[in-house]
């Protein structure tokens, strides 16, 4: 087939599920299937919508073409509140209604993690982002996402003019992908100057000690009990002077309400859609670098991904870091090239795998 005729490159599947039994919802969408079948977490929230569930499945189908995986998109979400205690009995019944989905292979996202993904193999035998015990490779644990953020900071960060040893970084979200940021970017010399989670932002011009941050949020609950720091609400964290910005919690956070205010010169997006495309061209035009999420925060689906193709840890991080590392330069060097904003040229380069692969397809 021609590629040229095809204009759409999904959503091939939007399943609505609804237990009046067990009294939740949930959403399943299959963007495309023509690299493989298509990976992609479960979002557990009380405001996920089908709009989200089907921007979040095409960012995986972006992800995972430019990434060079044998996966298509997909994405789930579960319409509840992560912190409910019938939790599992939830994640089973979901399970059972998606069983025969071969084209979706579950993972973890916002609201669920290994536990989760450890029902969903029990019941159907088919997920990832296992617990080491059941052969996993715990990206949560092990900090995938944050460390392949750390390696596309090493690309970036010259081209935004910003050397990483002694940048200040500020991180919005301190879960799973923002304790991992801070981590392996404090390691390559990064300075973390605000950190922000669900209750507020803790700053410091002079930066933290990152392994105590770490522990206050562990202890505590949030970073804004660290004595060594200054207390302001979560929307200051985007007002803050740093170099690098990391949006690492959920989507849409920078938008036209606040883009004038961002202060930093390169932005990783830690989390899937922080950015509205809207404020993303504005940054572009305001100067500021932004690499997109399906590029920066890759590390995920990477180690995902390799743990479904048997891999070992050492071969996952190698894979991280050379197919990051390798993407944030291909990008960057289109954007400064063409002049065109980032998001573009990602695009352009993941959807060309996604058509080659589509024209094989039968026509009916
Ligand atoms: P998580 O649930 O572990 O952490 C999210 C954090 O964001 C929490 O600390 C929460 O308090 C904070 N948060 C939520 N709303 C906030 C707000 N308005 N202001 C400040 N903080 C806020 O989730 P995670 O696994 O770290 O994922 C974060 C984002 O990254 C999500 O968008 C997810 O889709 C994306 N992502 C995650 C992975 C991964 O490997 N876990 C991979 C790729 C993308």
């Amino acid at each position: 087939m021609d590629k040229s005729v095809i204009k759409e490159i999904g959503p091939s599947k939007v399943i609505q599920l609804f237990f009046p039994v067990s009294n939740f919802h949930a959403i399943v969408v299959v963007d495309n299937t023509a690299l493989g079948p298509s990976i992609g977490g479960v979002r557990v929230s009380r405001d996920v919508s089908v709009e989200e569930v089907k921007r979040l499945a095409r960012t995986m189908t972006l992800k995972n073409s430019v990434s060079g995986l044998p996966h298509g998109g997909g994405k789930a979400g579960i319409i509840a509140d992560p912190r409910d205690t019938k939790k599992e009995h939830y994640f089973r019944v979901f399970s059972q209604a998606i069983k025969d989905l071969y084209e979706y292979i579950p993972g973890p996202d916002m609201g669920s993690n290994e536990e989760c993904m450890a029902w969903i193999y029990d019941e159907i035998g088919r997920s990832v982002g296992l617990p080491e015990e059941i052969g996993g490779l715990p990206l949560d644990k092990l900090g995938a996402t944050g460390f392949g953020l750390s390696e596309c900071a090493e690309i970036a960060c010259p081209y935004a003019g910003i050397e990483l040893k002694g940048a200040r970084v500020a991180i919005q979200g301190f879960g799973s992908v923002g304790r991992a940021a801070a981590r392996f970017l404090s390691e390559k010399g990064a300075i973390i100057v605000a950190a922000s989670d669900t209750k507020g932002t803790i700053c410091n011009p002079d930066g933290f000690d990152i392994k105590e941050l770490l522990s206050i949020k562990e202890e505590t609950g949030s970073v804004i009990h660290y004595k060594k720091g200054m207390v302001k609400t979560c929307e200051e964290l985007f007002l803050t002077p740093c170099d690098v910005l990391i949006p690492a919690a959920t989507a849409d956070v920078i938008s036209k309400e606040n883009v004038e205010g961002v202060k930093a010169k390169l932005i990783l997006q830690g989390a899937n859609i922080p950015i509205t495309r809207e404020a993303e061209e504005r940054l572009y035009k305001k100067g500021i670098l932004s690499v997109p999420d399906f590029i920066a925060n890759a590390g995920g689906v990477i180690m995902a991904a390799m743990e479904y193709a048997k891999k070992s840890e050492k071969e996952a991080f190698e894979a991280i870091s050379n197919r990051i590392k390798k993407n944030t330069k291909l990008i960057l060097e289109k954007t400064f090239k063409e002049n065109i904003f980032p998001r573009q040229a990602a695009e352009e380069l993941a959807k060309e795998r996604v058509l080659n692969a589509m024209a094989y397809k039968k026509v009916l």
